[in-house]
């Protein structure tokens, strides 16, 4: 247990681990920090925290796990202002969605004493700020610690244990592997959602309203992964772009090819292809890491009787799920 967790950043991820820790035992105080009056706000009527705070520093004061819950842009700043309030001992983390220029922007700032252990909960939903956060969102998740060598092993084991203890399952990566891991991924297939999210946008109007309109389960889909938060996704392609760019050549191969067997009508190699994809969406059901209800668990016969000619998917203010996770970062 850590006698004082501080939260910097009190958003779905912050939040989320707030109600985890208050509801597993695993902080004695937790101090909550954020950037804007209103989310403090929020955040306290929520009760999330034992203390709240504008000034960053004095959340972090005397705090023996410090964790960054904010964009990725933003740890620069925010560490300038933290780095001589961290306490000796004290075990520093993060929850962003890239590792490699984490540990490059935030491992020359950490002071003598504190252990830096980057981390990445593959959790998150598309909805932001502290009313959407939940205890239940990181079990059976994985979590990705991307440690330096040299680093502290009491410390990592402390800090693996608490993501354990919030249903986590924690591995330990080296951060250049988990950006190419992460960019294929997830990384990639975001940018897919907002490319093609977007190529609806620009239709001309008539068409758009029928694309919205006959939405069917392809396009809905594509929908949610593109209502992700714009900061945060804009700091991700900043971030790790060597590897996005990567693996967006390798997706850009393939899409040709697939381009080439529908202009040759290649039925067997289609066939081929969609019969291997499908048996990766089998093994992912297997792995635990997403529901084997039809269409993701969607209530039809409720959402049917009560609005038969709906023109407008409207997605529930919650995602359905039947477990904590879904889509991630
Ligand atoms: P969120 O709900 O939008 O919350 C963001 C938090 O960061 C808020 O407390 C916000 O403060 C603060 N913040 C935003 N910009 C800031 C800035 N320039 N300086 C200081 N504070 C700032 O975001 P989130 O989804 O929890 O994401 C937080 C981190 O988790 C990101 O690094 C992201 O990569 C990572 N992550 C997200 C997911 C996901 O699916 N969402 C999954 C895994 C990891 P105010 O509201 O007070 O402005």
């Amino acid at each position: 247990m850590f006698k004082k967790l501080a939260l910097v950043g009190i958003g779905l991820i912050g939040s989320s681990i707030a109600r985890a820790a208050r509801k597993h035992g695993l902080a004695e105080r937790i101090a909550i920090t954020t950037r804007r009056a209103e989310t403090l706000d929020e955040a306290r009527t929520l009760g999330l925290g034992d203390s709240y705070t504008l000034d960053a520093p004095e959340a972090v004061e005397g705090a023996d796990l410090v964790i960054l819950c904010i964009p990725v842009g933003a740890y620069g700043p925010v560490m300038a202002e933290i780095k001589d309030s961290l306490i000796p001992g004290a075990i520093l983390s993060d929850v962003g969605s890239v590792k490699a220029s984490v540990l490059k922007a935030v491992g020359p700032l950490v002071p003598e004493g504190v252990s830096f252990i980057p981390a990445h909960p593959i959790a998150g939903t598309e909805h932001s700020g502290p009313t959407a956060g939940f205890a239940e969102l990181f079990i059976r998740r994985w979590c990705i610690l991307t440690p330096e060598a040299g680093v502290d092993l009491v410390a990592l084991d402390r800090l693996s244990s608490f993501w354990g203890a919030m249903g986590s399952d924690v591995e330990v990566m080296d951060a250049a592997h988990h950006d190419r891991v992460l960019a294929i991924t997830s990384h990639v297939p975001h940018l897919i959602a907002y490319n093609i999210v977007g190529t609806v946008a620009d239709l001309e109007t008539t068409t758009k309203s029928e694309v919205i309109k006959f939405s069917a389960s392809g396009f809905r889909d594509f929908t949610r992964i593109a209502a992700s938060d714009p900061v945060m996704w804009r700091d991700v392609f900043l971030s790790n772009r060597e590897a996005v760019l990567e693996m967006l050549g390798r997706f850009l191969d393939d899409l040709s090819r697939l381009q080439g067997y529908v202009r040759d009508g290649d039925g067997p190699a289609m066939e081929a292809l969609f019969t291997r994809t499908r048996a990766i969406r089998r093994s992912i059901i297997t792995a635990g890491q997403e529901t084997s209800a039809p269409d993701f668990g969607r209530p039809h016969a409720v959402e049917a009787e009560a609005e038969p000619f709906a023109e407008v998917n409207v997605e529930p203010d919650m995602p359905v799920r039947d477990h904590g996770g879904g889509d991630d970062a």
